[in-house]
């Protein structure tokens, strides 16, 4: 497994495995990797002849500083488990390196942005695009891996790719949980142990939501699942709406859309979770 950290070696690379006609998947994250990573990974190798995986810890995508500067960094432990798994290559740049200088472009997603993340981390899905836009460009992939845990990423990307009329595929990924129903998230390493106690109830509130008969209503659903959640001292829902899944726009009534999907986030202290399940 080769590692390089300029573009102009990993444009150099994949360039000679395209000439030799191999099919590049390509799956871009932040570190500090776990088993949902490691999904994208195999499904990657598992669908193409090449696959690029990349590590950097975007700060255009960062609302936060505070956020930003905790994040978790252990490349060398993340590099190992990419060559273990059998990533072809890895690209793991600086900032400067993908940001010679200032990005100052500003993307238009309409209404999926102005709901749940976008509407309460202002600027994260540019900065998500901004970088996403030139990871494609540098590594040209044919098929690039998201996980689903991010839902609103993936509605994100879509577009953009759309937008700027790039031929990569997106593939999204199902979550990867932990035994006791916790979505793997690389923020979870930073609970303390009461809050890692207590983080399992997110998903155990949307698990019993799904469960709900349609005689539910999705007002009262809502209610349901936030005040579940809430009631545990560690948890504080920040929001949980029930959208359409391609509109991302909040649904009133279980006839408004065939495909319903309960999106959470949840303060834990001064980590942020998120989670989804599908509804209908
Ligand atoms: P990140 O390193 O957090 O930017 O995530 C990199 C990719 O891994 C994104 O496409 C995430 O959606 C995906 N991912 C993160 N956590 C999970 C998970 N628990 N299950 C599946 N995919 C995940």
């Amino acid at each position: 497994m080769k590692v390089v950290t300029t573009a102009a070696e990993l444009r150099q690379e994949v360039a000679l495995q395209k000439a030799a006609g191999r099919v590049i998947g390509f799956v871009p994250t932040m570190g500090a990797l776990h088993s949902g990573h490691v999904s994208l990974v195999d499904k990657s190798l598992n669908d193409n002849c090449f696959t690029v995986s990349s590590i950097f810890v975007n700060p255009t995508q960062f609302n936060d500083k505070n956020d930003l500067k905790n994040y978790p960094r252990m490349p060398e432990k993340d590099i190992a488990l990419l060559e273990e798994r059998g990533v072809n290559l890895v690209f793991t740049p600086s900032v400067a390196e993908i940001y010679p200088e200032e990005d100052s472009r500003i993307f238009d997603f309409g209404s999926i942005d102005k709901v749940m993340e976008g509407a309460k981390r202002p600027g994260h899905f540019n900065g998500v695009a901004q970088v996403v836009s030139k990871l494609f460009d540098i590594v040209q992939p044919d098929k690039a891996y998201f996980g689903e845990k991010d839902f609103q990423q993936i509605a994100i990307i879509k577009d953009m790719v759309k937008q700027l009329k790039l031929k990569v595929e997106i593939i999204p990924c199902p979550i990867v949980r932990d035994s006791d129903g916790l979505a793997l998230s690389s923020r979870n390493m930073l609970l303390n142990p009461a809050q890692r106690n207590s983080a399992p109830l997110i998903y155990r509130a949307l698990s019993n939501a799904q469960k709900q008969e349609r005689s539910t209503s999705i007002s009262a659903l809502n209610q349901m699942v936030v005040h579940e959640i809430n009631a545990d001292n560690e948890l504080d829902v920040e929001y949980f709406d029930i959208v359409d899944a391609d509109t991302l726009q909040s649904v009133s009534s279980w006839d408004e859309s065939s495909n319903i999907y309960g999106c959470i986030a949840v303060k834990v202290g001064a980590i942020r979770l998120i989670d989804n399940i599908r509804l209908k």
